[in-house]
């Protein structure tokens, strides 16, 4: 019988000391680099993929939400993918993908942050409860990278969780979570088809073919044509894979090629519609699967369904959530939405507990399973990022520790 567990002891070399590490590059990561690295702190980012973005880019989404309203890097990105006329498409709010990854490289190379592309951090190095820094494997092996503050902008929360804080996933009673989609990239898509009409395709499509054979292809009955600022060019967000968790392996694996076979289903059904789409072609699949949830790391601070309804505001707030509760049903093919006044982030819904030297930013934060259906969206994403990176370049500075910066609400507040 071979064992279930076997003993792996080995040295590592230290690849380098740094002041800020922060590990995973989508809005969150990047917007944490950046900050921390314009504060003055000397930052190495560490990415799993070939490109910075996360979402934005491997993941094929759009629109930017939650970006509107928002200083800093919100409006540094809008103004410069405005300039490179790549920004536009659907409701005004879009953007090609190429083109946000080429000005991220950019943006982070004039920051001076040390860059490692191809390379997951696996495991924390951890000391009494305090985060040293992180085990990355690359091409070149298993090394260590020690830092004065670690930020966990992986999504999933990888090293909160392995550092032993507590964390939450799923809805309350049965902890089952938003599915999976795999989102991709057509052209082709006819000039007259209205930019600002996300449905129409589907709607026709369903008065030719019976949807109960629709939704045996592809699972999902509200999805969403994402028209880009190039003519003809768009990303379709229709696939849906169900109770999949991202952070096992082989429940992730099997999540991408459903998704793939989705999207060859979808792109058949297309022909159906040629005459309301055009002639549509596939440009481009994403390099990951979109996931909209799974850990939320528990920290100083939770973000209840209360604070979502009233309209949360305090004295560390990050950023103002707009965007409204959407949640992808995780059992049916039903998406669930409401409104609420906007509410805050707080600085320390990014300091888990039970750990030192750590912060999360983006969809891991601390916050129930509505709240973070609202600020997962990306322009509260890079928001958080700022934050957390600003926050760990002063604790870096002053010796001072993140959980004591963030109860003491030390924070540049963004609209
Ligand atoms: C299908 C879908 C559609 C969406 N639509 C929109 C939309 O239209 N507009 C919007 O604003 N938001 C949208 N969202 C929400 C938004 O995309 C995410 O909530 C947001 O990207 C989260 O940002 P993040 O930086 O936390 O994580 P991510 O964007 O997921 O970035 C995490 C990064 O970390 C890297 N990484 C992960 N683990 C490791 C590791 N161990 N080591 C190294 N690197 C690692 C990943 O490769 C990735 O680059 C959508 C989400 C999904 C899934």
């Amino acid at each position: 019988m071979s064992p279930r567990t076997i003993a792996v002891s080995r040295e590592i070399p230290v690849r380098n000391q740094t002041d800020v590490l922060v590990v995973g590059a989508g809005p969150a990561g990047f917007g944490a680099a950046v900050a921390a690295a314009r504060a003055g702190a000397r930052v190495t980012l560490v990415e799993q993929g070939m490109m910075l973005g996360g979402m934005w880019t491997l993941g094929l989404l759009s629109p930017f939400f939650d970006n509107a309203d928002k200083e800093g890097l919100n409006r540094e990105l809008r103004a410069a993918l405005q300039e490179r006329k790549a920004w536009g498409g659907l409701w005004d709010i879009s953007f090609d993908p190429n083109e946000m990854a080429f000005l991220l490289d950019e943006i982070a190379v004039a920051a001076k942050i040390d860059l490692l592309f191809g390379t997951m951090a696996t495991e924390p190095i951890l000391d009494n409860g305090t985060v040293r820094g992180v085990v990355i494997e690359n091409k070149s092996g298993a090394q260590a990278i020690l830092a004065s503050v670690v930020i966990d902008c992986t999504g999933d929360g990888d090293i909160a969780a392995r550092s032993g804080a507590p964390f939450e996933l799923g809805r309350p009673g049965d902890n089952v979570f938003q599915p999976m989609t795999m989102m991709f990239r057509i052209g082709g898509v006819k000039e007259e088809y209205p930019r600002d009409d996300i449905i129409l395709w589907y709607k026709e499509l369903v008065k030719r073919v019976p949807e109960e054979q629709v939704l045996e292809q592809v699972p999902f009955n509200y999805p969403a044509i994402i028209k880009l600022p190039r003519p003809g060019e768009a990303l379709i967000q229709w696939t849906h894979i169900r109770r999949c968790l991202s952070t096992d392996g082989d429940a992730l694996t099997a999540a991408i090629l459903e998704g793939r076979r989705q999207v060859k289903n979808a792109l058949k059904l297309f022909e159906e519609i040629r005459d309301v789409l055009g002639d549509v072609h596939l440009l481009a699949l994403p390099s990951v699967i979109g996931v909209r949830e799974s850990r939320r790391i528990t920290g100083e601070y939770h973000i209840s369904d209360e604070d979502v309804k009233q309209g949360l505001t305090v004295k560390d707030g990050i950023c103002r959530v707009r965007f409204g509760v959407d949640i992808h049903e995780p059992d049916s093919k039903k998406q669930t939405c409401w409104a609420h006044p906007g509410f805050d982030i707080p600085l320390r819904s990014l300091v888990p507990l039970k750990v030192e030297n750590l912060m999360t930013a983006g969809r891991c934060i601390s916050g129930s399973y509505a709240a973070h259906a609202a600020y997962r969206v990306t322009g509260n994403c890079l928001a958080m990022g700022e934050a957390a990176g600003r926050t760990a370049a002063e604790a870096a500075a002053t010796g001072k520790s993140v959980r004591e910066l963030a109860r003491a609400g030390a924070v540049t507040r963004q609209e």
